[in-house]
Formats: C-alpha cells, structure tokens, sequence
C-alpha cells in the first residue's frame, strides 16, 4: 500500500472526530471483526464511533468484544465514513441514496472492489480484510490490544475457514501468531465461530439437503423464505451450507440460490482452482474472490437458477480441469 495513501488515511481520521463505519450485508465474521477492531481502536484515541450493520450483529459474533456498539441506523453528522470489507457501494445493503456522504476511506481485499471511496486501501493479495487492518491500524497510529486483536483474528479465521483457503500466505499466519501473542483466543474464536452451531440451522441445513441437484461437475441446491419461517431461522443466509456442500468430492462448482423477500436471490459460488467464479458473480452484479464469491440478483428463484446455471456451466466448459 502507498505511504500517501495511508498517510492520506491518517489525516483524514486526525481531522475528524465524528466516525461512521459500515461493512456489508448479512456480515461474515471478517466483516464484523474489522469493523469492531476499527471501531475500539479509533474510540481508544477519543473518537466518537458509530458501527452501523444493518442486520445488526449475528448472534454467534456477539461476543466479540464491541459488538454491543454496533447500531442498524446510520446516524446523522458524522464527518467520516469508512468501508470495510466491502467491494463495492450497494454491498452495505443501504439504498445508496440513504449513505450520508461519499465514503472517505474504503478497506478491503476483494479483486472486484470498485474503488468507490476517495481513499481505497485495497490489497487483493490479503486473505481477509483485518489481514489488512493489522498492518494499518499501527500506521494509522492507533493501538491493537487484546480486543482489536480478538477482532482481528476473528476476520482471519473466517474468512479462511480456519485457515485452509489458499489465500493462506506466511504473512497470514505471522498475523496470526502475533495476535495470539497480543492474547488473542484463538481456540475460542474457533470453537465459536466455526465449530458451533444452532439446532435450527441444521434443520435449515436438512431442507438444503433435500433438494440437492448434480449435473457433471455442478452441485447446487436452493433454500427458501419458507424454509426458514418453518424451521425458525433467523438469518437470512445459508447457515454456511454453501461451505460444507463444498468439501464433496468430485465437483468444480457448487451453489447454493437463497431466495430473499423483496423478489430477490442470494446467489453464493464456490469452486476448485481454475474456475474462477468471481468473474460470474461480477457479470450478475456482485463479487468476491476467486473460488468464492456472491451476488444478489433481482428476480424469481427459477429463472434465476437457469440464467446462473448457464453461465456457470460455460465458465466451466471453459476450463480443461478434470472432473468426476
Ligand atoms: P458468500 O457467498 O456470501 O459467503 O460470499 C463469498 C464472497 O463473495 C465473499 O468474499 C463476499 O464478500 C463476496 N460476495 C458475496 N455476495 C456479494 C455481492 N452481492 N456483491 C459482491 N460480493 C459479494
Ligand atoms: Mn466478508
Ligand atoms: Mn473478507
């Protein structure tokens, strides 16, 4: 990253006092992680912060320390507004129109980040956005103490699924080793953010699982509005079922359709090396990595399918891989 970038970045949060930091819609642990590590370090030197998420914070991030801080409204005045893990402006879930200002200052890994912000501190290369933020929090001369760094780690072991993705560098784990030096409890983080989950989500799981569809190197299943109000639900994602469908053998792809009320699907995709699904996603209206990434398409679940499922199957067509 450049110096003027970052020094760029320091100025900007020196002149201001009144902050307003958001991430994206349905958050994942790298979201609420940087955004609460932003957040405790910028109120450490007398900032007035508001963390914004409109779904709020899901349940099993909630004991990340800040986590009560995090508000669904965007307050009113702030005099900076900071992006994190975003790739581009409609991903907070706000209507555009609704964001107080230009946001000053965009963080974030993503290779579709749109750079939308007069500042853009965007490293592709980064395996999570507070991969980012460890190196910047310091330059930016504020402090990582035990709670950022529980932030922190909490965006690195997510976002890499425990460190298994490979976008898993030394640096990625120095990262790691350092924050578990500054007392970041790592297991802890693990057995809450991973290895943990409802009852419900399993039933929700089951409803997924019922419906699974393969066709040559594509697995897909979908799940529905009505599928979560009958099992009790209460986000409005996948419960990660897109991750485990993913460790089947034998397949190049694998999506999961989440129908969203408002006429709205949740398309998530993720793939083995040498399909590159972000291209898809982007050519649908969203982003993301690689071999994982996301989009949600206006619409109804069906015609959605078959649009996605097309271009999918082409970028597969495209790629000599081997498959089962
Ligand atoms: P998900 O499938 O939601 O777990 O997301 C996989 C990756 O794609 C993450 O890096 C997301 O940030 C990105 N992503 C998901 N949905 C969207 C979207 N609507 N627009 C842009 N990027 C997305
Ligand atoms: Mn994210
Ligand atoms: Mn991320």
């Amino acid at each position: 990253m450049g110096e003027t970038t970052i020094e760029m970045a320091r100025a900007a949060i020196n002149a201001a006092q009144r902050v307003i930091i958001l991430s994206h819609e349905r958050p994942d642990g790298d979201a609420v992680g940087s955004l609460l590590a932003l957040t405790l370090s910028l109120e450490r030197v007398g900032k007035n912060v508001t963390p914004v998420l409109l779904e709020g914070v899901p349940s099993r991030f909630r004991f990340l320390p800040g986590a009560d801080k995090v508000k669904t409204d965007i307050p009113s005045g702030g005099d900076l507004l900071i992006l994190v893990d975003a790739s581009d402006l409609q991903r907070t879930g706000f209507p555009i129109k609704t964001l107080p200002r230009q946001p000053d200052i965009n963080i974030d890994h993503h290779p579709t980040n749109t750079d939308f912000a007069l500042i853009n501190i965007v490293n592709h290369q980064a395996s999570a956005t507070t991969e980012i933020l460890y190196d910047i929090i310091p330059q930016l001369g504020l402090e990582i103490d035990t709670e950022v760094a529980t932030n922190l780690m909490t965006g690195l072991i997510t976002d890499t699924i425990g460190f298994r993705t490979d976008s898993v560098t030394s640096r990625t784990l120095e990262i790691a080793s350092e924050l578990v030096g500054i007392g970041a409890p790592m297991a802890e983080i693990y057995a809450r953010t991973l290895n943990q989950r409802s009852f419900v989500s399993a039933q929700y799981w089951g409803r997924g699982l019922n419906r699974l569809e393969r066709e040559n190197g594509i697995l897909w299943t979908s799940l529905t509005v009505e599928d979560r109000e009958l099992v009790g639900y209460p986000g409005s994602d996948d419960a990660d079922l897109v991750n485990l469908l993913a460790t089947i053998e034998g397949i190049q792809v694998v999506l999961i359709f989440i129908e969203q009320v408002g006429g709205k699907v949740k398309v998530s995709w993720r793939s083995r090396p040498g399909v590159n699904v972000a291209e898809i996603a982007f050519s649908f209206g969203g982003g993301g990595h690689e071999q994982a990434a996301g989009a949600t398409i206006e619409g109804g679940m069906q015609e959605i399918k078959e649009r996605v499922l097309t271009a999918t199957r082409g970028s597969i067509s495209l790629s000599p891989e081997e498959f089962a």
